[in-house]
């Protein structure tokens, strides 16, 4: 039995070690699911949602948000374009919310466009959700849930190697869903600010973004307040990147991208 125990910590290290990886802004990350394991599930939560939730019918909300999420996706690096199959979705709910899973699946409740009121607001929020993706948020939570799950498991005496699958398997479907950590929801705030800068969107508008949501978030706090520092910390951290964005907004527009999307409210 204890042999059984000391097998299971050593494999456990050594998955964790073999999995290291950075993050965008050279953070360490464990990460022990592969891309493609983590786009499968994103997508499958993605059908999901979109079953169960309602799907906006207002064109000019669609083809808003589509216009938005195309000139950031289009900003990306061709590696990271090409990674996923892009794809949005504008849902009927009033939240003021969006997400963006593994595997590239993007949803907007249309409940955001009351707060963010202009493509600039909207593109900001995409830039962030993106980052997340791209920054492989959901596969980090979900590895460092499944090695705090292993770990009990271990300690309650766990010999069977199928039952440490069924483990990862379940810290995997977890992960979709966790919540991020203040680490990478800053980490998010750096590389969406500069993402929607490269688009060509106005980075200044991520500041009045972030105030508009401040001043609407109820009991029910959206992916983007949950976790975060004080809307102040929050603030006075996109203020000091913004000579560095708009340097990269300036780069953006020389070589031709100035979105233009509207939004034509019923
Ligand atoms: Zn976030």
């Amino acid at each position: 039995m204890f042999q059984h125990l000391r097998l299971t910590a050593v494999s456990l290290i050594g998955l964790a070690v073999a999995a290291c990886a950075t993050s965008p802004l050279d953070r360490r990350q464990v990460v022990l699911y592969s891309d493609s394991d983590m786009a499968r599930q994103g997508e499958a939560a993605y059908r999901q949602m979109q079953e169960e939730i309602p799907i906006s019918s207002d064109a000019n909300q669609t083809s808003f948000v589509q216009c938005v999420a195309d000139h950031v996706v289009n900003a990306l690096q061709e590696s990271e374009r090409g990674r996923y199959s892009w794809e949005v979705t504008v849902f009927d709910a009033d939240q003021a919310n969006a997400f963006a899973l593994p595997g590239g699946k993007i949803g907007v409740y249309n409940g955001l466009l009351d707060v963010a009121v202009n493509q600039d607001q909207l593109a900001a929020v995409m830039a962030h959700e993106v980052a997340h993706v791209l920054a492989n948020h959901s596969n980090e939570r979900a590895s460092q849930s499944t090695i705090r799950t292993a770990g009990l498991a271990a300690a309650r005496i766990l010999g069977a190697s199928d039952t440490a699958v069924e483990l990862i398997d379940y810290g995997a479907n977890l992960g979709i869903f966790l919540p991020f950590n203040r680490t990478q929801e800053s980490e998010a705030d750096v590389l969406g600010i500069m993402l929607m800068a490269d688009a060509g969107f106005d980075p200044q508008q991520s500041i009045l973004l972030w105030e508009n949501m401040n001043a609407v978030s109820s009991e029910r706090p959206p992916e983007f307040l949950s976790t975060h520092p004080s809307p102040e910390t929050r603030i006075a951290s996109l203020q000091s990147m913004l000579p560095g964005a708009y340097e990269r907004r300036e780069e953006a527009r020389l070589s031709g991208r100035y979105p233009d999307c509207t939004y034509v409210r019923r």
